[in-house]
């Protein structure tokens, strides 16, 4: 096992994902390419799910945040374990209801939904929408009433917790972009609004307080809080919520030197709280809903590379270059996130070499990552770069005009195509003359 069960060492000493053979796929699909088990993302969803029935209720509905992994045989697979989705624009819109997701179990979210957008959410029938602030309850209140419809809506809450983790990717700040402040009181003014909407149905309320997050407190902290809200509104417009979605943000091990997470003791220990913090309140329990993104696919992914030049700077350190970077991994640029690399095609062999794993943009920045333990590779090798499941291919640019690599789903060493190969065709697809 190297760093997750289903990825191993097989008898010719390549690294095997789920059975199959990271050289012969990188040999049948090209480099760089994105490799995706479709059994780890099965059983994190049933792990979510039964957890949640067993801490929440048999109504649970644990969602997936679907901007970590975004394409049609994601959400085919998510329907089919029976989750529900969260989207952010129009375009994951489109793609889940192409891909046949039921509508009434998506929810809508983003800090700025377009009128476009929010149009679109009505006319397919989106379950939940989840408002972000006042001109967008308007906008929402406005064409609902335009379309004779009523729409099911969360409010989300900036809770103001710090979650310890990268300020980039922190979102239960006071001062964000998302949601509605309680201790300014924004909180309470939205609430009101919201409730004085003919078209608009307050369900409750949402809060996300960021990403990576190995502790149950944020948690805890964050449910204290909403809870205190969720009996504060009730004070003071008699409006009791019956759903609290806590969001998503669990994380997952990257390398070895990571915590393992057991997230259904966290799950079961959230129910705890909310059911002994309800009590003590008065109130009635909400139905709790999260929304993991990463927990539920990152683990799942190995990018594969093929490796180009080798380069040792006497007395600096060694450059292992290959036919991706950036476009197709931007995390260790955006936030130097750190990942395991390993050559695939010898990988039983000691990782006893130390390089900068580099891309092939016209950018210093280009970088998978620094000081990453390697076997020593040479040009033609297969670089395999673990955990690359989540806010990968979803972030993926075009950037030095390279085409966005395929995805390979396996399933017990099957492979098929997800994703086709971006050709140069495609690059010039929307150029006008
Ligand atoms: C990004 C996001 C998630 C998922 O976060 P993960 O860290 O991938 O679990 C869930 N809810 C909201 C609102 C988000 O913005």
């Amino acid at each position: 096992m190297i760093l997750y069960p289903h990825l191993d060492v097989n008898t010719a000493g390549h690294l095997s994902i789920d059975g199959a053979d990271a050289v012969a796929l990188a040999r049948e699909f090209g480099t760089p390419a994105y490799i995706l088990c479709e059994d780890v993302i099965r059983e994190n969803c049933r792990t979510y799910l039964n957890a949640a029935r067993r801490a929440f209720g048999p109504d649970a509905l644990p969602l997936y945040a679907s901007k970590a992994l975004c394409f049609t045989a994601v959400y085919k697979l998510v329907a089919e374990e029976g989750l529900g989705v969260d989207c952010v624009s129009g375009g994951e819109l489109y793609t889940a209801l192409r891909a046949g997701f039921p509508a009434e179990r998506i929810y809508f979210h983003g800090n700025n939904k377009t009128d476009a957008d929010l149009q679109m959410a009505l006319d397919m029938g989106v379950g939940t929408v989840v408002a972000d602030n006042c001109d967008e309850l308007e906008a929402l209140e406005a064409l609902a009433a335009k379309a004779g419809k009523t729409q099911r809506i969360l409010l989300r809450i900036t809770p103001g917790i710090d979650p310890h983790t990268h300020r980039a990717i922190s979102t239960g700040h006071v001062d964000s972009k998302f949601g509605s402040a309680i201790v300014t009181g924004q909180a309470m003014e939205i609430s009101r609004l919201a409730l004085s909407k003919k078209h608009l149905v307050l369900a409750g309320f949402h809060c996300h307080v960021g990403s990576q997050i190995f502790d149950v407190e944020p948690f805890r902290d964050a449910a204290h809080i909403m809870l205190q809200f969720i009996a504060d509104v009730k004070t003071e417009t008699g409006f009791a919520a019956t759903e609290l979605n806590l969001g998503g943000g669990l994380g997952v091990p990257y390398t070895e030197y990571d915590r393992k997470i057991d997230y259904a003791a966290v799950i079961a220990e959230i129910g705890e709280i909310v059911r002994e913090r309800s009590a003590a309140l008065g109130i009635v329990a909400p139905r709790i809903i999260l929304e993991p993104g990463r927990s539920l696919v990152a683990a799942a992914g190995v990018t594969l590379y093929t490796v180009g030049s080798v380069k040792q700077i006497p007395g600096f350190r060694n450059y292992v270059s290959v036919d991706g970077g950036m476009p197709d991994n931007p995390r260790y640029a955006l936030y130097q996130s750190q990942y395991t690399a390993l050559v695939a095609n010898r990988a039983g062999e000691p990782r006893d070499f130390v390089a900068t794993v580099a891309g092939r943009c016209c950018e210093s920045g280009d970088l998978i990552g620094e000081g990453m333990a390697l076997q020593k590779p040479s040009r033609g090798d297969i670089l395999a770069v673990l955990t690359t499941g989540a806010y990968n291919y979803a972030m993926a640019s075009n950037y030095n005009r390279l085409p966005r690599p395929p995805v390979v789903m396996v399933k017990k060493g099957e492979a098929r195509l997800a994703v086709k190969r971006e050709t140069f065709e495609d690059l010039v697809r929307n150029d006008c003359e």
